[in-house]
């Protein structure tokens, strides 16, 4: 029989390329959405999966919801990729992130542990949470906890609960503590995709400027088609554990600018980039960089996508888009 899987999430950058990868396994994918007056499918009409989904209404910040839907649908896999997602926007909306990035993961484990405690749960754990953090300039599973941002510290009561249920109650419950991960369907706020957006958009003659905050924070960026990969072979695995996934190297935002204008040809990027404290963070995370070994010893996983590949690929995206007129 088919196994079932149920993706929190399926509207953002992550939860399409998951439910891609397991559409190929043959899974039946349940997408969890919440009510909108105007639902958004770009990003899986992008990967040509929309209607391959079936699409079941729920919220985080509703416990009954998850009930509900654990009750009703007793998956296999659970994937919780829904968050507020942007450290930007956790300064701004602290109660509410942590509402959603916490509670939220909490609601789900009780409704997992009541109604189909059989059910493999994944959490989207993040590299925010190391925050200042490193042992000898990397990150690793053992790495202690300096969070930054709001964000951070609601993914790390998340990190916790995980392990907790896991212990307490012996879920198969796992944390990928994924580094940054990016795509052509990256949301436009993160920077990577603003950087690529605003390049393409200079190149076609349609923008003069980008505005961007702090240049010299470095990024382990990689490719979440790669990284989802990881997240599947976690829930494959005999044992629950927790595994850090990110590619081992780390570039700086100035970095990434200078790669996407040098790939469209321009060379004097200095002058369309404005340095713009809005886009400061109160508190910043200066260095993120990953050892990802127990991934590749445990779970056989490596990425694919090399940094410039990735940044030729999101640039070559935006070109495309707005040659369509697609302007986004
Ligand atoms: P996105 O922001 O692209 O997607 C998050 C999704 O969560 C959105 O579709 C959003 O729905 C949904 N969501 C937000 N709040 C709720 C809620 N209350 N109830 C239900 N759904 C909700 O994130 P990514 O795909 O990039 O990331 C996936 C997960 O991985 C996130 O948890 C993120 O924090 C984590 N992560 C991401 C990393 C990265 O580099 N991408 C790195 C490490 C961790 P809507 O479409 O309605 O807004
Ligand atoms: P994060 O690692 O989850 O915070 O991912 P982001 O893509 O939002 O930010 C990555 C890094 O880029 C952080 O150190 C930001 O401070 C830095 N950065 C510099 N300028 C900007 C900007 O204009 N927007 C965003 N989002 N980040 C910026």
């Amino acid at each position: 029989m088919a196994k079932t899987a149920l993706i929190t999430g399926i509207l953002g950058q992550d939860g399409p390329y998951l439910a891609k990868l397991l559409l190929e396994k043959d899974y039946k994918v349940y997408g969890m959405i919440r009510r909108y007056t105007y639902p958004n499918f770009a990003n899986l009409d992008y990967l040509g999966i929309t209607d391959k989904i079936e699409m079941v209404e729920g919220d985080l910040a509703d416990q009954a919801s998850l009930y509900n839907l654990i009750k009703n649908i007793r998956p296999d896999e659970v994937y919780n990729l829904a968050a507020q997602s942007f450290v930007g926007s956790s300064f701004e909306q602290p109660i509410y992130t942590t509402e959603v990035n916490s509670l939220g993961v909490l609601y789900m484990l009780e409704a997992i542990r009541q109604h189909s405690p059989a059910t493999r749960f994944y959490q989207a754990s993040t590299s925010e949470m190391f925050g200042l953090s490193h042992t000898n300039y990397v990150q690793d599973e053992n790495t202690p906890f300096h969070p930054r941002s709001p964000y951070a510290v609601s993914k790390v009561y998340a990190y916790w609960i995980t392990v907790n249920y896991r212990e307490a109650y012996g879920l198969f419950a796992v944390n990928g503590i994924l580094f940054n991960h990016e795509s052509p369907i990256r949301g436009i706020q993160f920077v990577t995709r603003k950087i690529t957006d605003g390049v393409a958009r200079i190149k076609l003659g349609l923008a003069d400027e980008i505005r961007l905050g702090n240049l010299s924070a470095k990024r382990d960026w990689g490719f979440a088609g790669d990284f989802v990969k990881a997240m599947y072979l976690m829930l494959q695995q005999e044992r629950p554990d927790d595994y850090v996934v990110g590619t081992g190297e780390a570039h700086s935002v100035e970095e990434f600018v200078r790669t996407a204008f040098e790939y469209v040809g321009i060379k004097d990027w200095k002058q369309y980039i404005k340095i713009d404290p809005r886009f400061m963070r109160p508190s910043e995370v200066p260095y993120l960089k990953a050892n990802p070994s127990k991934a590749k010893k445990v779970l056989g996983w490596e990425p694919e996508v090399k940094f410039n590949d990735l940044v030729k690929m999101m640039v070559d995206a935006d070109l495309a888009r707005l040659k369509n007129k697609d302007r986004k």
